[in-house]
């Protein structure tokens, strides 16, 4: 049974798709995916040992070896050009690691025509490199579990140009539109930290003013979106 979190992740990955599932730890994602027949092939990618052994041990344990393949490989090198991966997902990253691993190998990417990401923090920089890299964001879902809050984004390859607005880069255009009772508490908390954050860079002093026009920055975005 996957958790919420990975199961909505996994929603998003269309039936037959070919996957690459980046930082798979115990390849719970693809194992499922495999095992409920969605997929037709996939990789569960680790770079850390240990997890790359519980990938493999996973996957020997369902009986998918013909359906996965557990590789020890930084990020996307784990996709090799062979394997026709259409879906690639990383869940359960920052946001800026996320990142990086998307550009630390971008040739891998060809052929590579759904991203399925959940940041669990850094969001707006994982939307900034999609639009820059020509996915366009076509779903999204903000869930709460284990009193933590997640949010999952789906993006497809385009040619056609599109654009977000800084609200949407930080909020997700989906998310924002829909304004659940998930996402007010997510931003409602977010409005507090940042808040709190300002008054101690204010007493402390020491903090860059670009710091500071950049909390402002956000605390205006949020409250015009709570208002
Ligand atoms: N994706 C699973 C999930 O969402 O439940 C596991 C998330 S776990 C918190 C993050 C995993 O990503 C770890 O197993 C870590 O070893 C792996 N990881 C971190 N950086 C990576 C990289 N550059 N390439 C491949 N895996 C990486």
């Amino acid at each position: 049974q996957l958790s919420q979190r990975l199961a909505t992740v996994g929603s998003f990955v269309k039936p037959g798709a070919r996957v690459a599932d980046i930082g798979s730890d115990h390849a719970y994602l693809p194992a499922n995916l495999a095992l409920n027949q969605r997929i037709s092939w996939g990789v569960a990618g680790e770079v850390v040992k240990g997890p790359f052994e519980n990938a493999r041990h996973e996957i020997r344990k369902l009986g998918l070896e013909e359906h996965l393949e557990a590789r020890l490989a930084d990020g996307l090198a784990a996709i090799e050009p062979q394997d026709r991966i259409d879906t690639v997902t990383i869940a359960g990253m920052g946001g800026p690691l996320i990142r990086h691993i998307l550009e630390a190998n971008p040739a891998r990417l060809a052929g590579v025509t759904r991203l399925v990401l959940e940041p669990n923090v850094g969001e707006a920089t994982v939307r900034e490199w999609l639009v820059t890299n020509h996915f366009k964001i076509t779903a999204e879902r903000i869930l709460s579990e284990d009193n933590h809050t997640y949010e999952v984004i789906c993006a497809d390859k385009t040619d056609d140009p599109f654009h977000y607005s800084e609200a949407e880069l930080l909020f997700g255009p989906y998310l924002l539109a829909e304004r659940s009772t998930v996402f007010v508490k997510k931003w409602q908390r977010e409005l507090q930290r940042t808040e709190r954050a300002v008054t101690q860079m204010q007493q402390a002093k020491v903090a860059p003013a670009a710091h500071l026009t950049a909390a402002h920055a956000k605390i205006n975005l949020i409250k015009g979106v709570l208002a």
